[in-house]
Formats: structure tokens, C-alpha cells, sequence
């Protein structure tokens, strides 16, 4: 844990004790400050007996020094929480558990380094990739943030640890003093507009991530992300352009899968050595990591065996069975079409179950991937939705829930003539309207292909 000693004394209102708010907490009352948590589920405060628990609404927020607020819970948009306006009109800060962790670092260990990644897709494989590459070569590696471990349980900033975050736009949007020493920022498509009004305002958030760090490691195969490049490099940051497509603006690009450095006569990673590195967009994710670790020093020879070496992550491509010819593929990350994308490019006779919270715009951008679709199962929210754009193109079958998609599409795939049909979840979808997160969705799945 790194205790927060910047509150020491201070009283502080959370919001939210979801996973990283409990941790928040804790880490807040460790570092001595007065902690007034809160959250509307009675099960989630029913798991924090250790925090100081107080109901926010009948408090007096007069001698609240800040709000922290859990990512989850909205900030600006579709409008701000309560208690977010409860804390402007009392005069207290709004941050995160990522601010508190920076601040922490500024006071503690300010030259202690730190990995910060963002992007809309690609973040958890990437930050996964560079901790598996430092601490390959030998360097102690502290993993968390958006994946896995929350930022305040890992242990403490320090010259001797590397951090490496991984940071969604709304923690960006709740830490205003973040400064990595080394920052990236992937991609950028819309996304999340819901929580951040408008593209633009979307955008700016993820800027700021690159914008305050020593180096910048920013994409360069999207408009927003090459126009952010150009700000910081006008600006004379120390700006690292990546490309996932030979260029003659990148300082690192793939080019026929290797990993090339602008300059040098020679490709220096061969990518089709990395299994679990597969697509496009993993070289994307791969010529990232790649750049942040040479950033930190890591020789080239290391990183192509760490690359080699990489066992890939659940819920992201991952495939979860074989049953006769057919393969069960979990891609319940791909919350976006623009995820979803990558993993219908992948396969061909494809038995699409998606479906959920559906994402501005559909899946109409799939619409060209459709003839690798042999059936599409719809489940949750977005039936409707994804019935009408697939009506007239695509056979489909409104499942309702996974249970009876894995059953419907399982059935079709044994039945079909193709040499590999592949039962490939990847929803298209935010997961929340009928799981508590993509990992469960995911879990879900795994647990009824194995029970097939
Ligand atoms: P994130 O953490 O940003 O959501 P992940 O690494 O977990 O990203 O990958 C989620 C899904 O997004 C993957 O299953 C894949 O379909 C897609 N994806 C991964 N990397 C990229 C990328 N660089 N560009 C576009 N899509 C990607």
C-alpha cells in the first residue's frame, strides 16, 4: 500500500468504494487523514467495516478539505454527481485515487519513475507488455491503475521501482498534477462521450497525460493523436511519434510486422515472433511498449525476447476451448466497435455473439466485416439496435442472455460446413446493463463453453 500522507490531518469526503475506493480509503486513513466514505450500494459499504463510513448526503461539507471520487462515478457528464456539487459549492478540491498517488510521489520520491499509459484501445495490453519487459530485465516493477491492482495498493513511489499505470480518461480527468516521467497516449476514437460531452473535451483529457510528462510517447494513426503530437512538439516537448504503418514521421513504426527505428537501416524486432501479439493493433500496442522501455533504457535484444515471451491477457482474443473444429474465442474487452474491429478481422466464419450497453454510433463501422459473419446472437440493451443495422445483411438471433447465445451459437458453429468456425464473443459493449464489469461477462462465457 502507499499510505497518503498529503492529507494527514485533513478531513477528506470519498465517494464510491468500488475496488479502487476502498483502497483509496484505506490508503487515506493510513496516511492520517480523517475519512468520511460513502457510496449508495448498501453491499458495497457493507464490504468497507474498515473505513470510517458517513452518510455524505446529511454531512456538513463545509470542513471537507477535498472529494475523492471514484472514476466511475460522473464528474462533468450527463451531469455531475451530487456530491461532485456538493463539493463546488463547498469549496473542496474533486481528485482521484491517481492524483493522490502523484501528489504522493511529488512529496515522496518526485524523480521515482513512472510509466503512465493511456489511449481508447490497447491500454491494458500495453501496460501489460512493458511491465512484463522491465521486469524481464531485471527491474522491480510495480503494475496497476486501470488494470488489476488500484494505484494506492501497490507499494510506494521509489528510485528503485518502476511504476507503470495505466489510466482511463476519468482519472485522468481526477488528477490535474500527474506528471509521468514517461507518458503514452495510443490512440484516440470516440468513446465514453457519454461521460465527457463531446470528442474534443474527450480528447483534451487524454492530452493531458502526455502534455505533463518528461516524455511523450504519442500515436500517430489518428487525427486527434497526430494533432496532439504536433502541439507538444511546437510546444518543444521531448515528443516519441509511434506508427503501426511504415512512416516517414514515426521515430518507431512496424513495417511487414517488425518494429523499425526511424534512422537505423535495420528493422530491430521481428513481431511475428510474439504469439500472443497478433493484428495490427497489437503492433500498435507492441511498438508502445517497445518505445517506453527503450525510454528506460532496456537494450533491443531484451525487449524482442520479452516481446517473444509475452502470454497475452484474458478477455482480450483469448481462446478459451476447442470443441471439434470449432473455437471458442473470449474478446469481452472489446467494449467499442472499434475493439471489436480487430477480432472480426482476425477470424473468418465467425458466430458473433455482442450486445450490452451499446457505444455511440453501433456497429454500423463493422458493417465492411459483415461476409465474416456466418451468424450474429444479440443480447441485452442494444438488441434492438443491432438488429436494425444488421436486418437484411446478417443472419441473426435475439438470445437475450449469454446463457442462451453460447447454447444457439455453439449449436450453429458444430453444424456449419466451415473448417474452423470460430464462437467468438466480442460484444460491441459497455457490459454494465446485465454485468458488473467485462470481466464478468467474460468469466460468464469461459464458465458455459467449459460447461458445453
Ligand atoms: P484497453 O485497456 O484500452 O481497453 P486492451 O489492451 O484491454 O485495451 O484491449 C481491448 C480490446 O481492444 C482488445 O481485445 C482488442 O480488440 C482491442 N485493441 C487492443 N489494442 C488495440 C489497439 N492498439 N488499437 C485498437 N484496438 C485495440
Amino acid at each position: 500500500m502507499t499510505p497518503v500522507s498529503t492529507f494527514a490531518g485533513k478531513r477528506v469526503a470519498l465517494f464510491g468504494l468500488g475496488g479502487s475506493g476502498l483502497a483509496t480509503a484505506r490508503a487515506l486513513v493510513a496516511g492520517g487523514a480523517e475519512v468520511a466514505a460513502w457510496d449508495d450500494g448498501e453491499s458495497s459499504r457493507s464490504k468497507a467495516s474498515d473505513v470510517p463510513l458517513v452518510d455524505l448526503s446529511s454531512a456538513d461539507w463545509s470542513h471537507f478539505a477535498a472529494l475523492v471520487l471514484s472514476p466511475g462515478v460522473p464528474l462533468t457528464h450527463p451531469k455531475p454527481h451530487w456530491t461532485a456539487e456538493r463539493a463546488k459549492s463547498a469549496g473542496a478540491e474533486i481528485i482521484g485515487d491517481i492524483e493522490l498517488f502523484a501528489r504522493e510521489r511529488a512529496a515522496r520520491a518526485p524523480n521515482a519513475p513512472l510509466v503512465a499509459i493511456t489511449g481508447t484501445n490497447g491500454k491494458s495490453t500495453t501496460t501489460a507488455l512493458i511491465a512484463h519487459i522491465l521486469s524481464e530485465a531485471g527491474r522491480e516493477v510495480a503494475l496497476g491503475g486501470n488494470i488489476g491492482v488500484p494505484v494506492l495498493d501497490l507499494p510506494p513511489p521509489a528510485l528503485e521501482r518502476i511504476h507503470v499505470i495505466e489510466c482511463s480518461s476519468f482519472q485522468i480527468d481526477l488528477a490535474p498534477s500527474l506528471r509521468a516521467s514517461v507518458g503514452l497516449l495510443i490512440n484516440l476514437t470516440p468513446d465514453h462521450l457519454d461521460r465527457h460531452g463531446t470528442m474534443e473535451n474527450y480528447a483534451a483529457i487524454k492530452e493531458r497525460l502526455v502534455a505533463a510528462s518528461d516524455t511523450a510517447i504519442v500515436g500517430l494513426d489518428d487525427e486527434y493523436c497526430r494533432a496532439i503530437a504536433a502541439r507538444l512538439k511546437g510546444a518543444g516537448r521531448h515528443v516519441v511519434g509511434v506508427s503501426q504503418a511504415a512512416s516517414d514521421a514515426a521515430d518507431i513504426y512496424v513495417d511487414d510486422h517488425r518494429i523499425c527505428v526511424r534512422g537505423s537501416a535495420e528493422w530491430l524486432v521481428d513481431l511475428r515472433i510474439a504469439h500472443a501479439l497478433r493484428g495490427a493493433h497489437n503492433g500498435q500496442n507492441a511498438a508502445f511498449a517497445f518505445a517506453a522501455a527503450r525510454a528506460l533504457g532496456v537494450e533491443v535484444n531484451a525487449i524482442s525476447q520479452s516481446l517473444k515471451s509475452f502470454p497475452g491477457l484474458a478477455h482480450r482474443m483469448e481462446p478459451v476451448a476447442r470443441r471439434g473444429r470449432v473455437l471458442f474465442v473470449n474478446d469481452s474487452k472489446a467494449t467499442n466497435a472499434d475493439a471489436a474491429e480487430k477480432a472480426l478481422l482476425s477470424f473468418q466464419d465467425i458466430f458473433w455473439i455482442l450486445g450490452g450497453k451499446a457505444k455511440e454510433g453501433g456497429i454500423e463501422p463493422l458493417r465492411y466485416l459483415f461476409p465474416r459473419v456466418r451468424k450474429a446472437y444479440l443480447i441485452g440493451a442494444a438488441t434492438e439496435n443491432f438488429a436494425a443495422t444488421l436486418r437484411g445483411s446478417v443472419a441473426f438471433e435475439r438470445c437475450g442472455t449469454l446463457d442462451k447465445a453460447v447454447a444457439a451459437a455453439a449449436r450453429d458453429a458444430a453444424a456449419s460446413e466451415a473448417a474452423e468456425p470460430v464462437v467468438l464473443l466480442s460484444p460491441a459493449c459497455a457490459s454494465y446493463d446485465q454485468f458488473a464489469n467485462f470481466e464478468a461477462r467474460g468469466d460468464a462465457f469461459r464458465a458455459l463453453v467449459r460447461g458445453l
